[in-house]
């Protein structure tokens, strides 16, 4: 499992922070989201430490995927030098959110992913609530395809984990038939055999019985990175 996770929950499993992965490459910390308390996480676990430049990877606009974006935001401009880009395709609609919330200093969101110089980053829309995306990832070190929220498997994640252009999956999960929004772990299970599950973690997790369900299925779980000391 190339990424680490600050939070492996979905929005209402209060025994986890929300869902948020991460990793560094070359000085730089990607980091996928910021819900709620991942702020707090980053700092605890001195995230920063090491890295000059921080890049920030949204996938859709629920409080558990941005929550504490506007307190990073804040602890940055005043306690840190360190450069942060924070990438969205509907960039004006975030920036306009977060000067909402009151963030009164010049900041910028960005859409073109081409400026991430040391990898591919490319967001596909996918279905869950208006404005959400996943993320192909090709780099030096790994491809992989990191899904966000969404009520949607997508082919061409399929077929890149089978023909191997992609190593690795991080896909959400849900066991419960009601959440519609989320990709209910039947579809993964239809599409993939046993090798292959091998290749894919699941994340977002609402409860123990999706945690173990998966586990039983063959698929790597996403286990929350705990603050030592
Ligand atoms: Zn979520
Ligand atoms: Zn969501």
């Amino acid at each position: 499992m190339y990424l680490k996770f600050l939070g492996v929950g979905a929005a209402f499993n209060y025994f986890t922070n929300n869902n948020c992965a991460y990793f560094k490459q070359n000085g730089k910390l990607y980091i996928f989201d910021m819900g709620e308390k991942i702020c707090d996480k980053i700092l605890a676990l001195h995230l920063l430490d090491d890295v000059d430049e921080i890049v920030v990877l949204i996938t859709h606009l629920h409080s558990d995927h941005i929550g504490s974006l506007e307190p990073f935001l804040y602890w940055i401009h005043f306690f840190s030098k360190k450069t942060v880009k924070v990438f969205y395709p509907l960039k004006d609609n975030l920036k306009k959110l977060l000067q909402l919330t009151g963030l009164d200093f010049d900041f910028e969101i960005y859409n073109d992913y081409s400026l991430i110089k040391d990898l591919k980053v490319e967001p596909v829309e996918v279905p869950h609530i208006p404005g959400s995306y996943a993320y192909f990832v090709y780099s030096k070190e790994i491809n992989f395809y990191y899904s966000g929220d969404t009520s949607e498997l997508l082919d061409r994640a399929v077929r890149e984990l089978k023909s191997g252009k992609i190593d690795e999956m991080y896909h959400e999960v849900t066991t419960s038939l009601n959440a519609m929004i989320h990709t209910h772990i039947s579809v993964l299970n239809n599409a993939f055999n046993m090798e292959e599950r091998k290749k894919i973690t699941l994340m977002h997790l609402a409860n123990e019985e999706t945690l173990n369900e998966g586990k039983k299925a063959g698929y790597n779980i996403a286990l929350e990175e705990k603050v030592h000391g």
